[in-house]
């Protein structure tokens, strides 16, 4: 079965649409973290960002930042989270590549928060993990 935002990318599902191009198109969330929250989105059907092939990626990063700095001198946000979830260990709940554009007006402001908060990282040991993931990269 077709996900969402293949459905709305082929027009069977009406959207809001900010912007589109050949191969991203950019609507607003239907739930509103923020006023103007948008998702880009790539047309082709990636899982999510780490299938996406890097050419496609560049372009939906490239749209996301032109989205945030409009958010900026349109709206007067004071800021903008950009983010990706990757599955739904992560908070993916499409599973359709796509990037969060949040503009972020006042500190703590109710419809989204963003903390991280460190682990106990005591029984890590810090350089045997970087040269693990290190030595993976592709
Ligand atoms: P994520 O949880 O990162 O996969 O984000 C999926 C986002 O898609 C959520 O923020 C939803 O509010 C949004 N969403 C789901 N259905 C629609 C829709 N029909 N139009 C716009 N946004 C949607």
């Amino acid at each position: 079965m077709k996900d969402i935002f293949c459905r709305i990318i082929e027009g069977e599902i009406p959207s809001n649409k900010v912007y589109e191009d050949d191969d991203v198109i950019a609507i607003l969330d239907i739930s509103q973290l923020t006023k103007g929250h948008t998702l880009v989105i790539p047309k082709e059907h990636y899982d999510n960002m780490l299938s996406c092939p890097k050419e496609l990626l560049h372009k939906v990063i490239d749209v996301a930042q032109r989205i945030g700095q409009a958010c900026v001198s349109v709206l007067g946000a004071k800021g903008v989270n950009i983010l990706t979830n990757v599955n739904e260990i992560a908070g993916q709940s499409v599973p359709h590549f796509h990037v969060h554009v949040i503009p972020r007006y006042v500190a703590g402001e109710g419809g989204f928060q963003l903390t991280m908060k460190p682990q106990d990282i005591s029984d890590l040991n810090l350089p045997m993990l970087a040269e693990e993931i290190k030595k993976e990269i592709k």
